[in-house]
């Protein structure tokens, strides 16, 4: 529930920003999506399962006040971290309102995955992991996903690929799509996993069905040269 509200409070500050004559800090997709997470990461999630829940949800005007203003503070808040860090893998600006590219597509899942070390059974970190398809790397959705994926100590071994959707021809085709994890590192022996997804075409780009958010695979090994 929290992430429509809180999407569409930050669209309005941003919109406003826009709007001004001296601009006060950046206004780029990016900027907005990096304060909506920080805001979301900081209040407390409310999940709803039935359309009555979500009416009331809506309804509850004294409680929705309340929680407006708590809002706009974390926004604030949000706003002045989000532009007071530096993020120099991220080339602000220049891909303001990159035109949407028409469908149907296949959109992939969310891969996911755990490399662990064969011998201590210790979580890896320091290694680059690879998707690949036919022998090539994978593209990805946009450039917070990256490929290959370099793992580090906080997310104790677990990599995450987002693969930029490909076109179809009708809305329910379907595709299977072989895929390759691949790690080549020194001190380790190569390793390959071939796995398979299976995809329906939607009518939008980045659509997902409940079937297909997450594509996790079994917990992968890394053997250690002898
Ligand atoms: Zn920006």
């Amino acid at each position: 529930m929290m992430e429509d509200i809180v999407l569409e409070k930050v669209h309005e500050f941003f919109q406003e920003e826009e709007t001004r004559e001296e601009s006060g800090f950046c206004t780029c997709s990016q900027c907005r999506m990096d304060v909506a997470c920080y805001v979301l990461n900081r209040i407390k999630p409310v999940y709803m399962i039935s359309g009555r829940g979500l009416a009331y949800f809506q309804t509850d005007y004294k409680e929705r006040l309340q929680r407006e203003a708590d809002l706009v503070s974390q926004i604030r808040q949000g706003i002045e971290h989000v532009m007071a860090a530096k993020r120099p893998h991220f080339p602000h600006e220049q891909e303001k309102e990159v035109s949407m590219p028409k469908g149907p597509f296949f959109n992939f899942p969310h891969i996911t995955g755990r490399f662990f070390n064969s011998v201590n059974f210790e979580p890896m970190c320091g290694v680059k992991i690879s998707l690949l398809e036919n022998g090539k790397l994978v593209k990805m959705v946009d450039f917070n996903w990256q490929n290959p994926y370099l793992c580090v100590p906080p997310t104790a071994g677990i990599f995450s690929f987002w693969p930029y959707p490909k076109s179809a021809e009708f809305v329910g085709q379907k595709s299977q799509v072989e895929l390759e994890i691949l790690v080549d590192e020194d001190d380790y022996e190569i390793f390959h996993h071939y796995f398979t997804v299976s995809l329906e075409a939607r009518g939008s780009f980045l659509e997902l069905g409940s079937g297909d958010r997450v594509h996790s695979m079994k917990d992968l090994y890394l053997n250690p040269d002898k």
